[in-house]
């Protein structure tokens, strides 16, 4: 079994842990996406929900199923509005998002789904020039 990796909001409220392995962490550039995210892709890590467990904040989660889509849905801390993990409606799966991994998850992503969605804007970030912090 390996060690459980830690995750959490923005504001600390809704805390929770996940051991891998993951069936899958992919990039999701469909338009969906880019709404719930206000980004150009979610970067989403999938494990059974087995091996997920809620430390703190759970009565503060609400979920949004999106009204006729079969499986899309958000859910968030209603304290700070971050995208918090959800039970994928389709499957035993559990979604996470990657940013609220509190540690280094071992997995990468492997692929980009849903490319021909892309925003119009993404540019790949091996394009750009980096700062380590806020640029000049
Ligand atoms: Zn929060
Ligand atoms: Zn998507």
């Amino acid at each position: 079994m390996s060690t459980p990796i830690p995750g959490s909001c923005l504001c600390g409220s809704v805390k929770f842990e996940v051991t891998p392995p993951f069936t899958a962490f992919r990039y999701c550039h469909c338009t969906r996406c880019q709404k719930a995210s206000g980004s150009a892709h979610a970067a989403n890590a999938f494990l059974p929900i087995t091996q997920f467990k809620w430390l703190a904040g759970e009565s503060l989660v609400k979920r949004f199923d999106l009204p006729g889509a079969k499986r899309f849905a958000v859910a968030f801390c209603t304290q700070c509005g971050t995208r918090v993990p959800h039970k994928v409606n389709t499957t035993e799966n559990m979604l996470i998002p990657a940013g609220l991994l509190d540690g280094d998850p071992g997995a990468r992503p492997d692929s980009s789904i849903f490319w021909k969605s892309s925003a119009p804007w993404y540019v790949s970030p091996q394009e750009l020039k980096r700062h380590d912090e806020y640029g000049g």
